[in-house]
C-alpha cells in the first residue's frame, strides 16, 4: 500500500498545480471582464480624432479616486490640468500609479469618484471608440507585426499613402535607416524578419503616431539607458510628434522634464509636488533629491540645465 502512496501524492501535486493555473486564468478573465464593464453613453458627445481637424485637447483629473480592486485604492484624489498643446510629465517611483493615470485617460477602467476630463467633458461622455481614436500612445515596448516596415508605420492610418508614410518616418528620424536597408520600406520585420533595436522600434511607434495625428499623445518613455546618439534622435522625433499636441509623458529622461510645462511628482497614489523643473529643483524636496541621485549616477556631463536648450 505504501508503494501506491508515492505516485498518488505525485498526481495530487500535479492536480493542485493545474488547479492553480486555472485559478490564475480565472483571475485574468476577471480583470478582462472589469475592463469591458465600461459602457458607452446613450447620447455620446462627439470628439474629433485628428489634430488636422481640430485643435489639441485639454486634459484634467478632478479629485480622482481609483483602485483595481474594491479593497485597495491606488489613486487617492489626483487633480491636475493640462491646457491644450502643453506637455505634462509624470515622474515617481515604480508602483506610484503613473501607468494607472494613462489607463484612466483611455478609460480602460472607470474611476471610483472624481472626473477624468478631456476637452471639458468627462471621458464617460464619449463613445469609447471615438475617445481612443483621439489618443495616440507611444509605449515603452512596441509590438511589430510580421510584415514590412512600411506596413508597420502605415498601420497608424490605414488610408496613408507611401508619401505620407515616408514623411512620418522622416519626422520620426527613421527614414534614413529604412532606405539604407537593401529592401527599403519592403523589408520584413518582427519575429520572422529583421530584428529592430529598442530605439528603432520606438521610432517606428513614433512614426505610426505621427500618421495617426491624435489630439492627445500619451508617451511612456523607456526606462532603459540608450546611447547618447539614439537618445538624441528619439528626443528630436518626440519633439516632432508632441509639438502643438497635448502630451502626457511618463517621464524617465531629464531632457523631457526640463521641457515640461508642468511636472507631477507622484508617490503612493498622491501628487506630492508639482511645478516646473527649475522651481522643483529650487524647492529642494522629493524631486530635487531624485535628480541629484540621477546626476550622481550618470556623472558630471549630465548637468541639469536651467534653460531649455534652443
Ligand atoms: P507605475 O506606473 O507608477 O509603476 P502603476 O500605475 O503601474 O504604477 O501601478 C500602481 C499600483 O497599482 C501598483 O501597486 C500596482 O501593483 C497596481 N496595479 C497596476 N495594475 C494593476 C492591475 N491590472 N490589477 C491590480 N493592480 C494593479
Amino acid at each position: 500500500l505504501l508503494q501506491l502512496y508515492a505516485p498518488l501524492n505525485f498526481l495530487g501535486s500535479i492536480y493542485s498545480s493545474i488547479r492553480n493555473a486555472l485559478v490564475d486564468l480565472e483571475h485574468m478573465f476577471g480583470l478582462l471582464e472589469e475592463t469591458v464593464e465600461v459602457a458607452d453613453p446613450a447620447r455620446p458627445v462627439p470628439i474629433a480624432a485628428r489634430l488636422h481637424d481640430a485643435p489639441p485637447v485639454s486634459v484634467a483629473f478632478r479629485d480622482v479616486h481609483f483602485g483595481y480592486r474594491r479593497d485597495r485604492e491606488i489613486l487617492h484624489g489626483i487633480s491636475f490640468s493640462a491646457a491644450p498643446g502643453t506637455l505634462i510629465a509624470i515622474v515617481g517611483p515604480t508602483g506610484a500609479g503613473k501607468s494607472t493615470i494613462s489607463r484612466l485617460l483611455f478609460r480602460f477602467y472607470d474611476v471610483w469618484s472624481g472626473h477624468v476630463m478631456i476637452d471639458g467633458h468627462d471621458v464617460r461622455d464619449y463613445r469609447q471608440a471615438d475617445l481612443r481614436a483621439a489618443i495616440g500612445v507611444v509605449p515603452q515596448d512596441t509590438v511589430l507585426f510580421n510584415d514590412t516596415i512600411g506596413y508597420n508605420i502605415g498601420y497608424g492610418r490605414l488610408d496613408a499613402t507611401q508619401e505620407d508614410i515616408e514623411r512620418a518616418a522622416s519626422l520620426a528620424q527613421i527614414h534614413d535607416f529604412i532606405v539604407s536597408l537593401p529592401e527599403g520600406y519592403h523589408t520584413r520585420v518582427g519575429e520572422r524578419g529583421l530584428k529592430l533595436s529598442g530605439g528603432e522600434k520606438q521610432r517606428v511607434a513614433i512614426a505610426r503616431t505621427i500618421l495617426k495625428d491624435p489630439r492627445l499623445l500619451i508617451l511612456d518613455e523607456a526606462t532603459s539607458a540608450l546611447d547618447t546618439h539614439t537618445e538624441r534622435e528619439i528626443q528630436s522625433a518626440l519633439r516632432a510628434v508632441s509639438a502643438e499636441r497635448t502630451t502626457v509623458v511618463i517621464a524617465h529622461r531629464l531632457s523631457t522634464v526640463v521641457d515640461a510645462d508642468e511636472i507631477l511628482v507622484l508617490a503612493s497614489g498622491r501628487v506630492q509636488e508639482r511645478g516646473r523643473h527649475g522651481d522643483l529643483v529650487a524647492a529642494g524636496g522629493l524631486y530635487a533629491g531624485m535628480w541629484a541621485a540621477q546626476d550622481a549616477a550618470t556623472g558630471p556631463d549630465q548637468d541639469v540645465p536651467d534653460e531649455l536648450p534652443a
